[in-house]
């Protein structure tokens, strides 16, 4: 569903005398109307006179899985009780079955400078077999398409209207390939990132099919709530975007339960080498899995200290637990809701780096996790505002000199030896993954240009505006996904500036 616009804006500042008042009619209106009010700062408030689409009807998925060792093999079921949220009736409905990527060496989501990083031991296919799509009345006919064959597209049996739900069965059979990357095993843990059948999403400009780009994190989803069930055997330690509702032992296996409410995504991580360290903020408990290294404290403080600085910087962080996984993967940290995958190589002797990308991983909660995006379409708005955050971390628990120092080495020197390479390039910021050359020029763009932007944009608004600003965006915009023209609305009515052409600039023309 795309969000709506904001019809009026009102900014109330020098309230001081008023203050009290106004935070009084402010909860009532809350309580009454939903309508938003945001305070901002010590005498700042400001008044959305619309309302924003309640987050009331979510898909759900329950997922019934068993993993078995020697083939690599996971066996699923899922039931998803799902909702039509487009404002049409729809008789078809589509899936992102991204383990079908990695079924030929063409399809699968890494440069080809990259392979020999992914596949230590060589390339075996991965994929996911479809078994099988009922509804409660039958079989439901289906096709496999797109690039990669990573589409399912279903065809219901009855048309589906505009809010209405239906039950959807989906039996499957994944095969997990000898890759370390979102979804492969390596030497130390099996990766279950973007796993499972999800949902697409539709809105006014109809779906998002995009195929699973080598560039870029190429996902885009509505939040949802979970039950998984996952049965392995028992050697193994499992982390999960879930919270763990019950371990059983049954027939020498474990048989893991796990609930997630209002998340993006659902990933798990598996390990028998696993040992587990646990912290605690506000009685979110922070975890880091890790291996035989000392690095194991470090990880578990720089998420703590990165979730409380972001909590207290951008808004509440509103789960549970947090988990931290060393795992086998080769490209620094991968995010997914409460679960970060992060490169094990960089555990060993490289603290600095390690602190960074846990950091970066971190921020993700808030760009991503809970405020989404079009992540094919518009990667930089997650991304420079997570590289930025990162930098925000730096700022706040250790002082400018520092922070200038990391913005100086990680972000300015990563763009300049770029530009250096590569004088000639398209500067465009704000483009879809399949406009970016590589992974190098994406990196610099979305990631050190998109900070350079946002360090850029705060100098303009000045400290205040600027943090209004982000705490807003994410109030508003939690749970849903947001767009750039929306990051910018926020922007120009916490400043009471026009902004667009500032935007344009940057993200569009290249220039700074
Ligand atoms: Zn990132």
């Amino acid at each position: 569903m795309k969000l709506s616009i904001f019809k009026e804006v009102r900014k109330i500042k020098g309230i001081k005398q008023r203050k009290s008042i106004i935070i009084f009619m402010m909860i009532i209106a809350l309580a009454i109307l939903s309508v938003n009010v945001y305070k901002v700062s010590k005498n700042s408030i400001i008044v959305f006179d619309e309302m924003i689409p309640e987050v009331e009807s979510l898909n759900e998925y329950e997922i019934e899985a068993a993993f078995y060792e020697s083939d690599k093999i996971v066996e699923g079921v899922q039931k998803i009780n799902y909702i039509n949220k487009s404002s049409k009736n729809i008789k078809t409905v589509y899936f992102h079955i991204y383990p079908n990527a990695f079924r030929t060496e063409e399809t699968v989501p890494f440069e080809e400078s990259e392979m020999d990083l992914a596949y230590t031991e060589g390339f075996e296919p991965g994929y996911i077999n479809i078994g099988s799509v009922k509804s409660t009345r039958g079989d439901l006919s289906f096709l496999i398409i797109g690039k990669g064959n990573s589409i399912l597209k279903i065809n219901l049996d009855e048309e589906l209207e505009a809010g209405e739900e239906t039950k959807i069965y989906i039996d499957f059979v994944i095969k997990i390939p000898p890759a370390n990357g979102r979804f492969g095993y390596g030497k130390n843990t099996i990766n279950l990132g973007n796993w499972y059948p999800i949902a697409a999403r539709i809105d006014e400009s109809g779906w998002s099919l995009d195929p699973y780009y080598s560039i870029g994190d190429p996902f885009y989803s509505d939040v949802a709530n979970y039950r998984v069930v996952m049965t392995m055997p028992p050697d193994y330690v499992l982390a999960s975007t879930g919270d763990l509702i019950k371990k059983e032992s049954i027939d020498g296996k474990h048989r893991w339960t796990f609930e997630a409410k209002k998340v993006r995504d659902f990933a798990m991580i598996a390990s028998d080498k696993y040992k587990v360290i646990e912290g605690e903020f506000q009685n979110i408990s922070i975890r880091s899995y890790y291996f035989e290294d000392e690095s194991a404290e470090l990880s578990l403080k720089a998420a703590k200290d990165s979730l409380k600085i972001f909590h207290e910087l951008f808004g509440k962080y509103p789960y549970n637990h947090f988990s931290v996984a060393a795992s086998d993967f080769f490209i620094g940290g991968m995010e997914y809701p409460k679960l970060v995958f992060i490169d094990e190589g960089i555990y060993k002797g490289n603290d600095d780096i390690l602190e960074y990308v846990i950091v970066h991983e971190t921020a993700h909660q808030w760009w991503y996790g809970l405020v989404g995006n079009n992540e094919v379409e518009e990667a930089w708005l997650d991304e420079a505002l997570t590289e930025y955050s990162t930098l925000l971390y730096y700022e706040n628990k250790y002082g400018k000199e520092k922070r200038d120092e990391v913005y100086k080495r990680m972000i300015l020197e990563g763009y300049d030896i770029y530009r250096h390479f590569n004088s000639d390039s398209n500067e465009t910021i704000l483009k879809g993954l399949g406009d970016f050359k590589s992974s190098r020029e994406y990196q610099a763009l979305v990631y050190y240009k998109g900070a350079m932007f946002l360090d850029f944009l705060r100098g303009e608004l000045g400290d205040e505006t600027f943090f209004d600003t982000l705490k807003i965006y994410f109030e508003k915009y939690k749970y849903k996904n947001a767009t750039t023209e929306d990051f910018i609305k926020v922007c120009e009515m916490v400043s009471d500036r026009e902004l667009k052409n500032l935007f344009n600039k940057w993200l569009i023309d290249g220039e700074e």
